[in-house]
């Protein structure tokens, strides 16, 4: 007999959550410290989605996407989880930038930026102040025409230096392009300048536990290996439950964390919607994927101090097709020294490059490994400049692609960072579409990344609350 990974679940729960994105779990929290009976659903065998790790023999321990994230998960961990959540959140050290254009370290805020910009950028004082309360005066109400190009052409003309400087981590971070709305860029970027970029000691299985703790202090029912098949409707357009793993749960409310456009287009099906609405969810555009190359050292064998993130290009200026090409010239390093796991004595590697789904998901099996084999050739033959004699040293090496975050995460195209903007409105119109049904997961940019996902679950879950509270 096949386990039932739903045994002693009960047939109905005020809230089903259909997967444990940061989103999901943030929501599914909250929803249960107010007393709702919450059931979460997650179809992967572990939490976090994409906020997630890997285990290697030998002991290594690899983190997928704990690179870095603003100073604001302090306050919404304190607030939202706990406060030992909040405690093991602690700055980077440095920010490091190596391409054919400029060669530094940075703090990555706006003190620290102010300084490069003027000093090293030569940029008037005024032109930099006004810059940065441009983008920190931004927010969702603003013109949404404007474009990041745009905001740039009127601060920097012709600088595309300082675009690179100011744009090439928020790509990294968030999947974002000049033509993007220039609100976007303001919220995310002035989000990180605030204070620098961040991280969670302990590594991201840990974060994981803690906040899977939390959840069962709080009553929440957690289920992994289950996979959400269907959103029940009934014909009034409310939502009254799912069917998981061949067994229908009732629901009062479902919040769904899988992909907005998975949500309604397979989930619930377009007939439960106005034709209007589904020509807007079909008209969402995604955003782009990953692929990573990990690297771990022999136990004990380490390295200096090369920075936490190093942004290196080999290319002339920033330039978004070959960000995303196979033919790889920009990769992001993230340095991981034993203090991420205190106790820990590895040093690891980990190169993120952002990648376009089309250019591997057409390859045929033999092509896709001849690939993936050439991104880690490649991605050793950068990385030796920094970690000398990288090869005889490494203990163990693999490489992800869009394929792999697609599989592990169920995002259509393996989107790393969900959707455009455009998918922000679709994802907060789901309820006046169907009663009952929300979304809470990375959509417009904005609610993407540890810090938007967290921040979007504790607003949605404040929209179930004054639904189920009426
Ligand atoms: C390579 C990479 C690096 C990144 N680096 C950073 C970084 O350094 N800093 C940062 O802030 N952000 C980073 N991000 C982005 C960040 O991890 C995500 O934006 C965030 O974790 C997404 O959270 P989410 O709530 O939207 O849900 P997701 O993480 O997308 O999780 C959705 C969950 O729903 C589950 N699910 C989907 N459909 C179903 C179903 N039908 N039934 C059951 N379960 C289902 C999935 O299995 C998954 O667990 C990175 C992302 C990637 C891919």
């Amino acid at each position: 007999m096949p386990k039932d990974f739903l045994k002693g679940c009960r047939d109905s729960y005020d809230v089903v959550v259909i997967g444990s994105g940061l989103a999901g779990l943030t929501a599914a929290n909250i929803l249960g410290r107010s007393g709702y009976s919450v059931l979460l659903l997650e179809h992967h065998y572990q939490l976090g989605g994409m906020a997630t790790w890997f285990k290697r023999r030998g002991g290594h321990i690899f983190d997928i996407s704990l690179h870095g994230f603003p100073f604001g998960m302090i306050k919404s961990c304190r607030k939202y989880w706990t406060q030992e959540i909040a405690d093991s959140i602690v700055p980077l050290r440095g920010v490091r930038f190596e391409n054919p254009q400029f060669s530094l370290e940075t703090s990555y805020n706006r003190e620290d930026f102010t300084r490069l910009l003027i000093e090293h950028f030569g940029i008037a004082p005024e032109t930099v102040q006004r810059f940065f309360d441009t983008a920190r005066g931004m927010n969702f109400y603003d013109d949404q025409h404007r474009t990041t190009r745009q905001l740039f052409d009127e601060f920097f003309p012709g600088r595309t230096d300082v675009v690179r400087l100011l744009m090439e981590p928020i790509t990294y971070a968030n999947g974002s392009t000049l033509e993007d709305p220039a609100i976007t860029y303001g919220i995310v970027f002035s989000n990180f300048m605030q204070k620098g970029v961040y991280t969670f000691r302990g590594g991201t299985d840990r974060l994981v536990n803690l906040m899977k703790a939390e959840m069962l202090h709080n009553n929440v029912d957690v289920r992994i290996r289950t996979l959400v098949e269907r959103i029940e409707v009934d014909p009034q357009r409310r939502c009254t439950g799912v069917v998981v793993n061949g067994r229908r749960i009732g629901a009062r409310a479902v919040v769904s964390n899988s992909n907005i456009k998975s949500t309604i287009l397979k989930l619930v099906g377009e007939e439960h919607f106005d034709p209007a609405y589904v020509d807007e969810a079909r008209g969402v555009r995604l955003n782009n994927s990953s692929c990573q190359v990990y690297i771990a050292l022999k136990p004990g064998d380490g390295f200096d101090f090369c920075g936490d993130l190093l942004f290196h290009s080999e290319h002339s200026g920033f330039d978004i097709e070959a960000l995303l090409s196979r033919n790889v010239s920009s990769r992001t390093f993230s340095f991981y020294y034993p203090e991420t796991r205190p106790g820990s004595d590895r040093w690891l590697i980990v190169s993120s490059t952002n990648a376009n789904y089309k250019d591997w998901a057409e390859l045929s099996e033999e092509d896709y490994l001849a690939a993936k084999e050439d991104l880690i050739r490649t991605t050793l033959d950068c990385l030796e400049q920094y970690v000398p004699n990288i090869r005889e040293r490494a203990d163990h090496i693999e490489a992800a692609t869009p394929r792999t975050f697609e599989r592990y995460t169920q995002h259509v195209q393996g989107a790393s960072f969900g959707t455009k903007f455009e998918g922000l409105k679709v994802s907060q119109d789901l309820p006046k579409q169907i009663h009952g049904l929300f979304h809470a997961g990375s959509v417009g940019i904005i609610m993407s990344g540890w810090l938007g996902a967290v921040n979007y679950g504790v607003i949605v879950s404040n929209e179930v609350d004054k639904l189920l509270s009426k």
